[in-house]
């Protein structure tokens, strides 16, 4: 047994010893200088943020002010230094490098403005504070950022993703440096099984193209068949992943059952840590998808899930897409996933006995 193990394995029996810890959310304001072209209308935009901000204000709190029975909320304030080597993990160094001084369209849909480059380190620390918090057995973590990632390719951005944020944190937390930058140094170089599990309306082509036969890594995604971006269907490029298509109109009972059995194949990969690409846009509604979800179907998934994995310990959640705001939007979605997520972490910890260790 490595060090690594022996140190997430004492986790967590400790947890199971000590009282709940509430959810982390870690958010990066830089967001706002990541904006579209005056003019012309594009649903990617901070309306996506603000609407998130606007219902969840009244359960959230600063770390600063800590306050009894709410949920901490940590801005991201200065972003981890070695962002472009991490990427370098993830994407091609030609890709990196036009990333870095291109400004414009990328393509028709995906855009760079004058400052996003700027911004993306601040989206990928908060995406790594999330993961490394659930690596460490702190407690289940929320990412609230924008703009989405999981479609990023090794060699290229597209469908607004730029940066494939849920792959970058699945191979940081198996990094030297970002470990010891995030003050996880204690769980030594051994190595951690990491899962991704993608409930975004649309296929995550990205990180299938980053993870599909990659040793200690595996992804699942749940989408609808036959839009964006394209190659959806169940047609998986290794063994490590898993694709589910499902039709157009499906509603919250099936597309949870599925959910579920993409989490049960995870955890038959022997994962460690799990991280939830979270997109909304299967809400019914959205501009770009054609799911007939509510956001009380989210509630349900984040409970379900959150008792499913370890009771939520090791589960880093990261917000991907979803375009609808207002109501039934993305704001009252996330909502819903917080509650969800805490209502699993008190009915998981009851069962986490058989859950909640970790062996090698
Ligand atoms: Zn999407």
């Amino acid at each position: 047994m490595s060090i690594t193990n022996i140190f997430l394995t004492i986790t967590s029996i400790l947890l199971i010893l000590t009282p709940i810890r509430p959810l982390k959310v870690y958010t990066a304001p830089t967001h706002i200088n990541h904006a579209p072209p005056p003019g012309g209308y594009h649903v990617e935009t901070k309306l996506r943020m603000d609407d998130i901000a606007e219902n969840i204000k009244d359960i959230i709190t600063t770390v600063d002010t800590p306050s009894e029975g709410k949920i901490n909320l940590q801005k991201i304030t200065s972003p981890y230094p070695s962002c472009p080597s991490l990427w370098s993990s993830v994407h091609s160094s030609e890709y990196l490098s036009h990333l870095s001084t291109h400004r414009g369209g990328l393509d028709s849909d995906t855009y760079i403005s004058p400052h996003t480059y700027a911004h993306l380190p601040y989206a990928q620390t908060s995406w790594l504070s999330s993961c490394t918090s659930a690596l460490l057995g702190q407690g289940p973590s929320l990412s609230v950022t924008r703009p989405p990632g999981h479609h990023a390719t090794r060699c290229g951005g597209m469908g607004f993703c730029l940066v494939n944020f849920a792959a970058a944190a699945a191979k940081g937390i198996n990094d030297k440096d970002v470990r010891d930058h995030f003050g996880a140094s204690g769980l030594g170089s051994g190595s951690v099984k990491v899962g991704i599990l993608d409930i975004d309306v649309h296929f995550g082509n990205g990180i299938e193209d980053i993870l599909a036969g990659e040793d200690g890594y595996a992804y699942c995604s749940i989408h609808q068949a036959g839009i964006y971006p394209g190659n959806s269907g169940s047609d998986a490029r290794a063994e490590n992943i898993r694709k589910v298509g499902l039709t157009q109109g499906t509603e919250g009972e099936e597309w949870g059952r599925e959910v579920m059995i993409g989490l049960e194949w995870l955890k038959g990969q022997g994962m460690d840590v799990l991280i939830v690409a979270c997109g909304y846009d299967g809400l019914e509604g959205d501009p770009l998808g054609g799911f007939a979800l509510t956001p009380g179907d989210f509630r349900t998934v984040a409970r379900d899930i959150t008792r499913g994995f370890k009771g939520g310990e090791f589960t880093a959640w990261g917000v991907e897409g979803g375009y609808k705001t207002g109501e039934g939007g993305i704001g009252e979605a996330v909502r819903e996933t917080i509650e969800g997520i805490m209502e699993g972490v008190e009915g998981g910890r009851e069962g986490k006995g058989e859950e909640g260790g970790i062996t090698c």
